[in-house]
């Protein structure tokens, strides 16, 4: 007998005239998901998304974990269709949830009906259904308030559905509702979890990566790569722009003054990433920033080096704890591969005194012998473009 998902979306519901264009999204972002894992029919009815095996060959467990990762949907769960009468109910939850139950202490039911048409109330079949099962498993006590166990039963137009409890989901809002941004990946712990988190907003994302061949190894490239496949688990596909930096970190070392290369050299990252942004189609550029972390990190540094974009800079977390970021990414499953210890091309000319309250005009007059506008256009033109998706081999 089969099985199908119910996703309950979150916030979306609250979006009144949006409504149809977040569920649309939503709907989309499933099926899409799903298509790795056989033939799923995926529908929407009633502020629910169902996702429903076609045939045999469905991969349902592979397809169940795919689902608690897109954003959107605030809980899930699995169940089991049925009749829309008592004894069909009754033999569903016997058949799918009988073991569960007889592994509880105690239990109860929970009813929904969003189909009006059925002639018991939500509390009437709760009792029916809950009167028959404590029948049936007499070493399980009924407790209405704080039940080891619940059973659930929903009455909704296609069908009648009963399930266990329902997990979380990933929460946010669907992937592509809130436009699309680039954010810049580092090989560190921050800039993966800052791009999770605009993905949770409903931003699609792509990255751009600044790579310093010879100073740093193929290795730390790979690492970048990997960390976008393992974004792509809950952003879906992404592109990953690799740009070299190499001449660029070179010119600066060789005509400025050292206590502002860092800066400078943030600066050609903002305005080389806002280029591609807008070639790409992104509204706004991503960092993984965090106010007082680094010589670079302060305001003065960030006025300096925001200066050269004309879109926003989400900095999703700018007023985090450390140790608040690392268990996201220890969650997300970003933080393993962060700490591999490759190099990444900001350890590469590092100031010894680098200046933490800079003003625009200092910078400004620290890059005066670079051709900033030749220097920019070149590495424009050797951009890797590196397709990402989740199912990729993984690359460490
Ligand atoms: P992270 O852990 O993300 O590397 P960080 O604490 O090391 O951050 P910085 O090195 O100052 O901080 O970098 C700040 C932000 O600048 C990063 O979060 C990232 O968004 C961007 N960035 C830094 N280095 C690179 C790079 N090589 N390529 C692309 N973006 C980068
Ligand atoms: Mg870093």
């Amino acid at each position: 007998m089969k099985e199908i998902f119910l996703l309950k979306l979150g916030e979306i519901v609250l979006k009144g005239a949006n409504k149809r264009q977040f569920e649309n999204k939503l709907r989309q972002n499933v099926r899409r998901r799903m298509k790795k894992y056989g033939n799923f029919d995926v529908y929407i009815l009633q502020s629910t998304v169902y996702v429903e095996p076609m045939d045999e060959e469905a991969d349902v467990d592979g397809a169940w974990e795919a689902c608690r990762s897109i954003f959107g949907v605030v809980s899930l769960c699995r169940c089991r269709p049925c009749e829309k009468d008592l004894d069909a109910i009754f033999d569903a939850i016997e058949n799918y949830l009988g073991d569960d139950l007889d592994c509880a202490k105690s239990f109860k039911v929970e009813s929904k009906r969003s189909d009006k048409r059925f002639p018991l109330t939500s509390i009437q079949l709760s009792q029916e259904i809950g009167g028959r099962l404590a029948e049936a498993h007499p070493g399980v006590e009924v407790d209405v308030h704080h039940p080891d166990y619940t059973v659930y039963v929903e009455v909704r137009d296609l069908s009648a559905y009963v399930h266990g409890p329902a997990e979380p989901g990933a929460g946010g809002l669907p992937t592509g509702v809130g436009g699309r941004a680039m954010v810049l990946l580092s090989g560190g712990i921050d800039s993966p979890v800052a791009a999770y988190m605009m993905a949770k907003r409903g931003v699609e994302v792509e990255a751009v990566h600044f790579f310093s061949y010879p100073y740093t190894s193929q290795l730390a490239k790979d690492k970048v790569i990997e960390l976008a496949r393992l974004v792509t688990k809950y952003s879906g596909r992404m592109t990953v722009n690799v740009v070299s930096f190499t001449e660029i970190q070179e010119a600066i070392r060789d005509n400025c003054p050292e206590e502002f290369f860092t800066l400078i050299m943030r600066r050609f990252m903002m305005e080389i990433a806002q280029r591609i942004a807008k070639g790409d189609g992104c509204g706004a550029l991503i960092t993984g920033e965090n106010l007082g972390q680094v010589a670079s990190q302060t305001m003065e540094a960030m006025t300096v080096t925001g200066a050269v974009v004309d879109i926003p800079i989400f900095m999703p977390l700018v007023g985090m704890d450390k140790k608040d970021i690392i268990s996201i990414a220890r969650e997300i499953g970003t933080l393993d591969t962060s700490i591999l210890p490759y190099e990444d091309c900001c350890t590469v000319f590092t100031p010894k005194h680098p200046k933490t309250k800079p003003t625009l005009g200092q910078v400004v007059n620290a890059e005066k012998k670079l051709d900033r506008e030749a220097l920019i256009a070149r590495a424009l033109e050797n951009v890797e473009k590196i397709k990402v998706t989740y199912h990729d081999e993984p690359l460490l």
